[in-house]
């Protein structure tokens, strides 16, 4: 299986990011004439540096800000899809599914997260299109796994 990180630099690559060349790649401002006056390749003006690099792979399958910034992403490139999630890290349940008699901690069940991308180009079509469905222990982790599927093989099937 794929590590986190593959899994986010698969993203990028699909979702056709490259590097806008007028900007620092370190700080992401847009470069000055000269290093006297601002970030250079390669020179970047700003002290202390930023603690991640602007050009770096955004970790979004373990940071929500990133997964979500994603989903709103992916949006954007595809209007008519739509954006489902569902889950949570813990539920209250019990494995044998026997009555409940107030909750015993010792006998939750994890349950995890299941994202999904779903919907038509044009949003008068039917909602029945799935584009890619992911499924993780971490909301990002899912949100990431539905977005591979999703850009990897758009419009593969309906269902
Ligand atoms: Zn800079």
């Amino acid at each position: 299986m794929m590590s986190d990180r593959e899994l986010d630099a698969a993203v990028h690559l699909l979702m056709g990011r490259t590097w806008d060349e007028s900007r620092c790649r370190v700080c992401g401002w847009p470069l000055a004439d000269s290093s006297d006056e601002g970030c250079f390749p390669d020179d970047c003006c700003m002290r202390p540096p930023p603690a991640r690099r602007a050009d770096e792979t955004p970790c979004y399958s373990t940071n929500p800000a990133s997964a979500w910034q994603l989903v709103r992403d992916i949006q954007e490139l595809h209007p008519g899809w739509r954006f489902s999630i569902v889950g949570g890290d813990r539920q209250m349940g019990y494995i044998d599914g026997s009555p409940s008699k107030g909750v015993d901690r010792s006998r939750r069940v994890a349950f995890g997260w299941r994202a999904e991308f779903f919907g038509h180009q044009d949003p008068t079509q039917c909602t029945g299109q799935r584009h890619g469905v992911g499924e993780g222990q971490t909301m990002p982790l899912a949100i990431a796994r539905a977005a591979l599927a999703a850009l990897s093989s758009p419009l593969s099937y309906t269902g």
